[in-house]
C-alpha cells in the first residue's frame, strides 16, 4: 500500500508538508513550510528513517521554510531548481534573522539544505528509489514554481503545490493539459471559494488610478511582497504604458536581480527588462528622501505593511490627503495593512513593540485601496482545473489543503457533488492509496 500522511497546511494556510511513503517503506517529503503564528510553527515531525528525497513546489516560506529542520539528521537529495533555491535561501535566512521566534534550527542546517540541492528540470522524470520518480510541472504562482507529479509502486500522485492557471505578466500560467493520467490530486484551496475579478480591468483601474494622484500632485506607495508582486507591480505600469518616476526598493531589489539571472523562468524577459529600465532602484538613505520628495510610485516590500522598505515612506504618505497607498496582495487579518483598508488606520508592530507613531495610532489622511493580484487560482479557475485532469481507474481521490477550515471543506464538498473521491484532510491523517 503507498501511504499519504498529511504533517501541515490542513485546513489552514502554513506549513504545508505531505509525507509519502511506498510499500517499502521509502519516503519522500513535498514541501516543509512553517506558519507566522501560534507556538506550533513547523509541520508535525516523522519517523526519518528511509527518507530519500525531498522536493519543493516553491520558495514561500509556508512551503520551503523549515525544510532546513530535516537537514539536522538526514543527508539526502533535495531537488528544487536554481530560482527556487536561490530565493529560499534569501527568504529563509530573513526569517531566521527576523529574531521573533525560535526555530529549532538555524544557518549551519540551511546551509547543509544548500549543500544538498539537485536540480531539476521541469518534465524530466527523476528516480528517488525503486518503482519510486518525480516529475515537476509549471504551476504558474510565482517563477519557478512546480506541481509535483509522485510515482509510486505504479500510482499517480499529483501535488498541486500553490497553482495559477490566470493570466499574469511575470510567469506563463499553469496547464492542467500538461499532466499524464493521474489516481490522487492533492489541490491547494487558498481561494476556492472565491471569485476574482477580471483582471485586465483591475490592472487598467490600477494604473489609471497612480496617473490621477501624481497628475494632481500628490505620490503613491505601493507596499508589495518582494517577491514577484513587486516585479508584477512593475511589468502592469510598463504594460499599460504608465510614464511617470517610478522607484523600488529594500528585498524586492534584490528579487529583481535574481530574476534577471535566470531569464528561462520568466514569461518575457525582455518585457521584463524594459520594466526594470524606467524605475530607479533606492540605494541609500539619501536615495529614499529624494523618492519621499518627488512625485513618484515608489514598490516597497513588505506586502501587508508589517515591516520592510515601506515603513521608511508610509509616514509622509499617510499625512497627505494628496497621496494614495495602494495595497496589492493578499491582507491577512489583523495585518497593518488590512487596517489601513478597513479602518483607515496605521499601527505598526514589531517584536512585541508597538511602533505608534506620536505614541498614537496614525490616522490615514491619504487615499487607500486594493487592486486584487492574486497569484492563486480563484474557484472558477480551481474547478476547471479539476476538470480537465484526466483520472485513471475511477479512484478519483481529491484532498483539499492550503487553505482555512472553509475553502477546503466547501471545495471538497462541491467536488463530492460532482463525483469526485474527496476530502479535506485534517492534521496528521494518514490515507492508504
Ligand atoms: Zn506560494
Ligand atoms: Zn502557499
Amino acid at each position: 500500500m503507498v501511504k499519504i500522511s498529511f504533517l501541515g497546511g490542513c485546513r489552514e494556510v502554513g506549513r504545508s508538508a505531505i509525507l509519502i511513503e511506498s510499500k517499502t517503506g521509502a519516503k519522500c517529503i513535498l514541501d516543509y513550510g512553517i506558519r507566522f503564528r501560534g507556538k506550533q510553527r513547523l509541520p508535525q515531525d516523522f519517523d526519518h528513517e528511509n527518507l530519500k528525497a525531498i522536493a519543493l513546489t516553491h520558495c514561500h516560506v509556508d512551503h520551503s521554510g523549515a525544510i532546513p529542520y530535516l537537514y539536522k539528521e538526514v543527508d539526502i537529495p533535495f531537488f528544487t531548481n536554481s530560482i527556487t533555491l536561490r530565493i529560499s535561501n534569501i527568504l529563509i535566512k530573513d526569517m531566521l534573522n527576523i529574531g521573533n521566534f525560535s526555530y529549532p534550527f538555524g544557518n549551519e542546517e540551511l546551509k547543509s539544505m544548500m549543500r544538498n540541492a539537485k536540480f531539476l528540470q521541469n518534465e524530466l522524470r527523476q528516480k528517488i528509489d525503486e518503482n519510486f520518480f518525480i516529475t515537476f510541472y509549471n504551476a504558474g504562482h510565482v517563477p519557478g514554481s512546480v506541481s509535483i507529479l509522485v510515482e509510486v509502486d505504479g500510482r499517480r500522485i499529483l501535488y498541486s503545490g500553490d497553482i495559477n492557471m490566470g493570466e499574469t505578466n511575470l510567469v506563463e500560467r499553469a496547464l492542467p493539459s500538461q499532466f499524464p493520467e493521474i489516481d490522487t490530486l492533492v489541490i491547494e484551496s487558498t481561494y476556492a471559494t472565491r471569485e476574482h475579478p477580471p483582471r485586465n480591468e483591475v490592472e487598467k483601474k490600477f494604473v489609471e488610478s497612480i496617473a490621477n494622484v501624481i497628475e494632481s500632485g500628490g505620490k503613491v506607495l505601493i507596499p508589495a511582497f518582494g517577491v514577484a508582486r513587486s516585479q508584477e507591480a512593475l511589468l502592469i505600469l510598463e504594460k499599460h504604458n504608465y510614464g511617470g518616476k517610478i522607484f523600488i526598493d529594500g528585498l524586492a531589489k534584490k528579487i529583481c536581480d535574481v530574476y534577471m539571472h535566470h531569464p528561462e523562468y520568466l514569461k518575457d524577459i525582455q518585457k521584463f527588462k524594459n520594466s526594470l529600465s524606467r524605475a530607479q532602484f533606492i540605494s541609500e538613505s539619501q536615495g529614499r528622501n529624494d523618492a519621499k520628495n518627488s512625485n513618484a510610485a515608489i514598490i516597497a516590500p513588505s506586502g501587508m505593511l508589517k515591516g520592510g522598505a515601506s515603513i521608511n515612506f508610509i509616514k509622509s504618505f499617510l499625512n497627505d490627503p494628496f497621496s494614495a497607498i495602494y495595497l496589492v496582495g493578499y491582507q491577512a487579518e489583523g495585518s497593518p495593512g488590512r487596517k489601513l483598508l478597513e479602518e483607515g488606520v496605521f499601527e505598526y508592530r514589531e517584536q512585541g513593540l508597538s511602533h505608534k507613531v506620536n505614541g498614537n495610532i496614525l490616522v490615514a489622511k491619504c487615499n487607500r485601496d486594493y487592486f486584487n493580484f492574486s497569484s492563486h487560482s480563484d474557484g472558477p479557475l480551481l474547478h476547471k482545473y479539476v476538470e480537465n485532469l484526466k483520472f485513471r481507474n475511477g479512484d478519483n481521490n481529491i484532498f483539499c489543503m492550503h487553505g482555512d477550515n472553509k475553502s477546503t471543506t466547501n471545495f471538497a464538498k462541491e467536488l463530492i457533488e460532482k463525483g469526485y473521491n474527496s476530502v479535506a484532510p485534517e492534521i496528521d491523517e494518514i490515507y492508504s492509496l
